[in-house]
């Protein structure tokens, strides 16, 4: 380990280096150790291991085995709820320590932390618990003719889908493990996954903590190492029924062919450029407010992220001019830091990436009101930064950033809206501010984006359905929609005579 255990730091003394396969620590990798950081200092806090097909191998036949195994195949529905519950109050004993966890490798507010990776993370498992005991399937009324004189009896039967091979991004850590491993646990799936290799921390005690509450070995398993290492060779292994895949559409689109190769089942959930549009009819202080959170909330390392501000003309300059002041004023720090508004990008890989996309905005024209250079020093920090009059087709409007940089845009009619709303090859959210329902119940139904938010942005619920249109994915999580997405359906068709 590479930071001294500090019982007072209870995130230091929850570091592992391991991985978690078939309910054992595993300490063996692939080749080299990788680095874990602080991104808020820029220093090693960790190393992982990278799981290389050998190891990949061993998951998949530890979720293999504990799928087939009775422990696991023929547990009630209702203990599959009570061992969800229990992990779900597990999170929350042990919340102080993920979330300041999370906040060590991830660079996030606390606040955020606690509330969203350990609350949020906690309420989901919670609701994905109460589906264990609602999948039903359904009785058929058949109409089959043949042969004369014999009836039939017709139903399906739900039936989880198998070994789920679970690839999650760094932005959401904990939550987005919980995502995956929930739904797929509550429909009886056993589960490998691969927590991004920037951020393995928390999803490495999620799965102590899965023991501890009482799942078979081998139903949560956690490999770590790289996306095109350990990633590429789960997504390839033969005996992976299911790949549930969150992160960019470019990776996205190279799992997705991977698995109509092999026929696997997947979803996607991937990347976003959400438009966040602002009527004259607003509440104009709420809409500032509001589309400065959408964009700058998480340091804008958000897929729904609202990056593309477009404002009706009238009151263009006056939220213009309240975002950039909220921008310029935003504090910089550690997430640690109770008065930090805005911490670190997650890497020096992608606080340059972003840093890169300010320049050529800047080089394409747009105007610069708020933000742009890192601070000096320690920490991969970028200033939340406002862009306005960027021309047609600019790519900081096109592209996503994933980091606190909005591009503002003025409009006339709905009409006018609705057409710079769409105009991406993104879909996943979008919101409205207005207090005109019945402009707010034109608009709705004509934003091609998977979630549609009115006076608020970013809020999500398990009951929810998540995902998205166009190149923004492909299924939805959360609600019934995220248990549909777990099973199989087989119909089952019996034969009887008609009378005796
Ligand atoms: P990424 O696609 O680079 O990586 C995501 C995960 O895939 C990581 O675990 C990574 O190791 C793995 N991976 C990378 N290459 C792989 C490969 N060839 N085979 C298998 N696995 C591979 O994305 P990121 O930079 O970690 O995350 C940011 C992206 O995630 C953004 O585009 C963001 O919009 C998206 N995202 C989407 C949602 C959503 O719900 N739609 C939520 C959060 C983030």
């Amino acid at each position: 380990m590479s930071v001294a255990l500090d019982h007072d730091r209870p995130e230091l003394a929850a570091i592992r280096e391991h991985m978690i396969i078939g309910g054992k620590p595993w300490t063996e990798g692939d080749g080299d150790a990788i680095p874990v950081y602080d991104p808020a200092r820029g220093v090693v806090i960790a190393h992982q291991l990278e799981a290389g097909p050998r190891q990949v191998n061993e998951a998949v036949k530890a979720a293999r085995h504990a799928f087939e195994a009775p422990a696991w195949r023929d547990m009630l529905p209702v203990a599959r709820e009570r061992l969800l519950l229990r992990l779900a109050d597990l999170v929350e004993q042990h919340g102080d320590e993920l979330a300041r966890l999370e906040t060590l490798n991830n660079g996030k507010l606390l606040a955020l932390s606690q509330g969203l990776e350990v609350g949020a993370g906690a309420q989901w498992l919670r609701y994905m618990a109460g589906w264990a005991t609602k999948i039903s399937g359904e009785t058929l009324n058949v109409s089959i003719p043949f042969p004369p004189g014999v009836n039939y009896h017709a139903y399906t039967r739900p039936e989880p889908v198998g070994v789920v091979a679970a690839i999650v991004p760094w932005n959401f850590p904990l939550l987005m493990a919980i995502w995956k491993i929930a739904p797929a646990v509550a429909t009886g799936c056993t589960v490998v996954l691969k927590p991004a290799e920037e951020t393995p921390l928390t999803a490495i005690r999620l799965a102590e903590l899965a023991l501890e509450a009482g799942f078979p070995p081998g139903v949560v398993n956690v490999i770590t190492g790289r996306g095109e290492v350990t990633g590429a060779a789960l997504v390839a292994h033969p005996d992976v029924d299911k790949i549930a895949f969150t992160g960019s559409t470019e990776v996205g689109k190279l799992i997705g062919r991977q698995a109509v190769d092999d026929m696997k089942r997947v979803s996607l959930e991937l990347g976003g450029k959400s438009p966040v549009i602002i009527l004259d009819d607003c509440d104009i202080d709420l809409a500032i407010q509001g589309a400065a959170g959408a964009i700058f909330f998480n340091q804008g390392q958000v897929c729904t992220a609202g990056s593309r501000l477009f404002v009706q003309k009238g009151i263009y300059d006056r939220v213009v001019a309240g975002l950039a002041d909220i921008a310029s004023g935003m504090k910089l720090g550690s997430g640690l830091d109770p008065d930090t508004q805005i911490g670190p990008m997650i890497s020096a890989r992608h606080q340059k990436r972003v840093l890169d996309y300010i320049a050529i905005g800047k080089q394409e024209g747009a105007r610069m009101l708020a933000g742009g250079a890192a601070d000096e020093g320690e920490g991969y920090f970028v200033r939340p930064t406002v862009f306005a009059h960027a021309p047609a087709g600019a790519r900081i409007s096109r592209e996503e950033i994933f980091g606190p940089v909005v591009v503002a845009g003025a409009f006339d009619t709905e009409e006018d809206a609705i057409a710079c709303a769409n105009d991406t090859q993104f879909g996943l959210g979008a919101s409205i501010w207005s207090n005109d329902l019945t402009r707010v119940n034109r608009l709705v139904p004509r934003i091609r984006a998977g979630t549609v938010w009115v006076n608020t942005h970013n809020m999500l619920d398990p009951h929810m359905p998540f995902g998205g249109y166009k190149q923004s994915g492909i299924g939805r999580e959360h609600g019934h929609a995220a248990i549909d997405m777990y099973l199989e359906k087989k119909s089952v068709c019996m034969a009887y005579p008609a009378a005796h």
